[in-house]
Order: C-alpha cells, then sequence, then structure tokens
C-alpha cells in the first residue's frame, strides 16, 4: 500500500481540515507513489498564523543568528547522512536520475544549507555618516512570514533556495510544494522536525496552485512571497500579491540561447550543449533550449551534435545507467507532443526524436529531440517547452546571434561557445539575461545569485544576494545633541 504523507504545520503532521487527500504518481513508473493530503485555504490560514506565531514570539524569535545558523548546519549534516535516501526519494517523485539526484541536486542542497547556515550571523547593517551630535544606523531585520510556492522540476533543490537564506535570516516559512512532487519535501522536512526547530518555523501544506497556492499568494498574513514557476503563474502570483502590497521574488521560465561559434571546440561544445538542453530530461529553466550554430560550422557541429543525442540511453531514473529520465507527468508529457506537432507544422525539420521512449516500462518519457530550420517567429523558438526539444538555428556573426539570441520575452540564462576571449566577454555584456555562461551551460552555484531579468522573473536565488530577499532594512535615528527644540518653545 502507498505511504500515507500528511500536512506539517506548527511542528505536527495534521490531516487536511477537509480531509481530502490526492495521490503523487511516480513518473518512472505511472504508478502511485503516495497518498498526500490535499491542503487547502483553511490549512494556508493554520500553516501562516503558526508561522506568524513563531516569528513574532517563543524560541525562535529570541534565539541567536549563531544558534540559527548552528540548527540549519544540523540540518545540512543529516541531510548528508541520509542524502541516498533522500536522492532516492527524490528520483521517485520527479523522474530526476538517480545520478542526477545523488551527484548534483542533493549535494548541490546540501552546500545551499551550509552556505546559509555560515551567513546566518553575518546580517549586519551599517552605521551611517552623521554630523557629530547624531548617530544614524540600519538594522537588517527578517521580513517575517515567508511563503514559498514552489515548481516540480528540483523539488527539494528549489525549496531549499528559499527555505535557507528565509531562516537564516531569522524568518518563518510556509512552503507550497507543486501538485506533482509533495513526497521528497514533506520527507526533508522530517529531518529539519528531527533537528530541533521550534515548532511553527517551517510549516508544508501541498495542495494545488489555485487553492492552496493562490491562499497562501494573498493572505495578509505573508509578509512575502518567493516564487519560481512559470512565467503564467508568476503573473498571477503577483496580482495575488497586490491585495496587501506584499513583495515577491519571482524565477520564472526561460527560452534560453546557447551560441556556438565557428571558433570553439567543437567536441566540447557538443558534449556542453547537450548537457545544457538533454540534462534533467530538459525540465531545466535554465535549458539551453534555443541554439544557435554559426554557418560555417553548422553541418559538422549538428551532425556531431545529432549522432551523440540519439546516443542518449533513455531509462528508469533509478538505474544509475540511464542518462535520461522520464518527464513528469503524462499531462506535461502530452505537452510537449503538442509542442513538438507544432514545430513541425510550422516549417521546422525535426532531426531527430520526436516521439515517446517506450523501452523503459509505464512512464511518461520521450526521445531527446531536435528540430533544425526554426525561425524566430516560430512557437518553438519562442516559447519554454520544458522538455527535451532543442531548436537549432543558424547565424552569420556576433551581431547577428546577438540579435536573434535578445529576441525573446525571456532572460533567465545564456551561453557562448568561443576561443576568443574577447568575443566571449563582449557577448556576456551584450546578452540579456541573468546569467551568461562561456564555455560551459546549466552551472549552478550556493555563491552565485540565480535569477532572470525581462519576463524571465526578478530578484535572486542564491549568493549572498538571495539574503536581501528576505531581509528588510530599518534605519535608526538617535539625537546626541541637548534636543531637537526648531520651534524654540
Ligand atoms: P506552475 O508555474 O503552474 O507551478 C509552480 C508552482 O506554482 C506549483 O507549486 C503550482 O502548484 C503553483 N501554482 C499554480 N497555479 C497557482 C496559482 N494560481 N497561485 C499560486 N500558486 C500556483 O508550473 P507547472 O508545474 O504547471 O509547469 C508549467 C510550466 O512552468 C512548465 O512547462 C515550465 O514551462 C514552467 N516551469 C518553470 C520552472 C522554473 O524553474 N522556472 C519550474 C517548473 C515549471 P500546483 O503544481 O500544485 O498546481
Amino acid at each position: 500500500m502507498a505511504a500515507f504523507y500528511q500536512l506539517f504545520i506548527d511542528g505536527k503532521w495534521v490531516d487536511a481540515a477537509s480531509g481530502r487527500t490526492f495521490e503523487s504518481i511516480n513518473p518512472g513508473t505511472g504508478e502511485v507513489n503516495g497518498v498526500v493530503a490535499e491542503g487547502g485555504e483553511e490549512d494556508i490560514d493554520r500553516a501562516v498564523n503558526a508561522a506568524r506565531r513563531a516569528f513574532e514570539s517563543g524560541p525562535w524569535a529570541k534565539m541567536a543568528p549563531g544558534d540559527r545558523g548552528r540548527l540549519l548546519y544540523k540540518a545540512a549534516q543529516k541531510m548528508s547522512e541520509k542524502l541516498d535516501f533522500l536522492a532516492e526519494t527524490e528520483s521517485k517523485d520527479n523522474g530526476l536520475l538517480i545520478n542526477e539526484t545523488k551527484h548534483i541536486a542533493m549535494p548541490a542542497t546540501v552546500d545551499v544549507l551550509e552556505f546559509y547556515a555560515g551567513l546566518a550571523n553575518k546580517v549586519q547593517g551599517d552605521t551611517l555618516a552623521s554630523p557629530a551630535d547624531r548617530l544614524n544606523y540600519t538594522l537588517k531585520e527578517p521580513i517575517g512570514v515567508v511563503g514559498a510556492i514552489v515548481p516540480w522540476n528540483f523539488p527539494i533543490m528549489i525549496t531549499m533556495w528559499k527555505l535557507a537564506p528565509a531562516l537564516a535570516a531569522g524568518n518563518t516559512i510556509v512552503i507550497k510544494p507543486a501538485e506533482q512532487t509533495p513526497i521528497s519535501t514533506l520527507e526533508l522536512m522530517k529531518i529539519f522536525e528531527d533537528v530541533g526547530f521550534p515548532d511553527g518555523v517551517i510549516n508544508v501544506v501541498p495542495g494545488y496552485g489555485e487553492t492552496a497556492g493562490q491562499a497562501l499568494a494573498s493572505h495578509s498574513g505573508v509578509d512575502k512571497v518567493a516564487f519560481t514557476g512559470s512565467t503564467h503563474t508568476g503573473r498571477l502570483i503577483m496580482q495575488a500579491a497586490t491585495k496587501h502590497l506584499k513583495p515577491v521574488s519571482l524565477e520564472l521560465g526561460g527560452k534560453n540561447p546557447n551560441i556556438v561559434f565557428e571558433d570553439a571546440d567543437l567536441e566540447s561544445a557538443v558534449n556542453g550543449s547537450l548537457f545544457g538542453i538533454y540534462f534533467a530530461q530538459g525540465q531545466v529553466c535554465a535549458s539551453g533550449s534555443r541554439m544557435f550554430v554559426q554557418d560555417s560550422i553548422y553541418d559538422e557541429f549538428m551532425d556531431l551534435f545529432a549522432k551523440k543525442a540519439e546516443m542518449i540511453r533513455v531509462g528508469d531514473p533509478l538505474d544509475p545507467t540511464s542518462q535520461m529520465g522520464p518527464q513528469v507527468t503524462e499531462k506535461h508529457l502530452q505537452s510537449i507532443e503538442r509542442y513538438v506537432a507544432a514545430g513541425v507544422e510550422e516549417g521546422a525539420s525535426l532531426r531527430t526524436g520526436g516521439e515517446r521512449y517506450q523501452g523503459a516500462g509505464g512512464g511518461y518519457y520521450y526521445t531527446p529531440t531536435i528540430f533544425e530550420n526554426v525561425t524566430s517567429d516560430m512557437r518553438i523558438a519562442q516559447e519554454e517547452i520544458f522538455g527535451p526539444v532543442v531548436s537549432a538555428i543558424r547565424f552569420t556573426d556576433e551581431a547577428d546571434a546577438l540579435a536573434k539570441a535578445n529576441d525573446t520575452i525571456y532572460g533567465l540564462t545564456s551561453g557562448v561557445w568561443t576561443n576568443d576571449i574577447k568575443r566571449g566577454h563582449r557577448m556576456a555584456r551584450g546578452l540579456k539575461s541573468g546569467t551568461v555562461y562561456i564555455n560551459t551551460f546549466s552551472m549552478l552555484d550556493s555563491a552565485a545569485p540565480f535569477g532572470g531579468t525581462k519576463q524571465s522573473g526578478f530578484g535572486r536565488d542564491l549568493g549572498i544576494e538571495a539574503m536581501d530577499m528576505y531581509t528588510q532594512t530599518k534605519n535608526v535615528w538617535v539625537d546626541l545633541s541637548d534636543g531637537l527644540n526648531w520651534y524654540g518653545l
């Protein structure tokens, strides 16, 4: 029988107020992975109230920053001890390969937690220049109750991008995981529970976006909303947050250009570009889904790229020899199929792939797919497919590459492959995106701020910069003179 998971509110595991549950499906098999309590408005309200109490009073409110950091370190330590279990749980929850969860996502998540644990006692304001008879300084304070709404592509990792800096800064949090992938986050909470975080500091309410997510984004008791997901939902979150004018940070979609110049090392550009699009089944907001290749090397590059793409082993995510796992749901697979059909209809040439992969059992598998003869006006060049589908586009020179690369509503990441150091940095300046990779793709580091420009959102996850997303500045004035007596009364 499938395991049952409850909501985690105020330090307790509880049923949803409605008593409703939903099934979470393992994308690798299509079978039920667990049954989960379905949180709704009333549960969000309970969770926000618990987070408010924990923020305003009780042990968390009084805890020294260094002690907060130590608790976060303890959680990181426990995560490391249970890394294999968490990796497998995550792979079963969303279909990421065990190699991706065990060797990339989970270690990166532990690193994020350790990074912010170390920053907990380094939050500081400034003493400002002021006359001798005045003291003027700033305090960096936590914002309060954070509402975090996260997607399904890297559930634990992206949750940690919000959770760790929010807690390091002294906030409390209510997390709404994606309906497709609530289980790994709930397993993660058991670790935080064991470590001894005070009740109400972290709350997790799985449920649907339109109900639980909407209730969280619009709740009067939430002081800040941190969101990762689609641009469409980002807009809805922003609208919901306007009700009480709460700040939001949005990490949204991308249609990221990956530009290969004729002077690049061909083999390493091919290998890096394969990782850029097919890593995590292409379900990556940072993926290099528009691949621009210079005319003079186009045929040679594409022949090698296609040859290697066809060699990628699609299969069971728990099999360490698999190189690409399943898409997250049948619904998402169908959305990819619709995009591929649109590409063909609009006149692009399907070089390889473009069909389901049947050889791996009952899950939602798709083949690595390449479109050629793509033009920038096509939907497959403009809309985020979020799957293993790359659109290859030719370019003539640097100016042409830049113009085509920037011709999108998005601005999350970009990649440049070149051995010309000046060209690499010129392109880095010209590309309109939050991150630029030179001779690599899809890199992440706890220290490196990550986020978008244009409709890829605003605000930054990761890096020291993310602490700004979870703190606010208070300015304090002190009069050291005989006193302010403007009216001379
Ligand atoms: P969504 O943006 O719909 O989901 C992200 C989160 O937002 C989920 O927790 C979701 O809940 C929640 N949500 C949905 N609607 C609302 C709402 N009205 N108010 C508050 N919260 C809401 O992404 P999807 O999962 O539907 O994926 C669709 C597309 O989004 C992908 O194909 C891809 O293009 C993009 N995407 C981008 C990601 C990124 O990292 N930038 C990550 C994931 C997706 P629930 O899932 O429970 O409905």
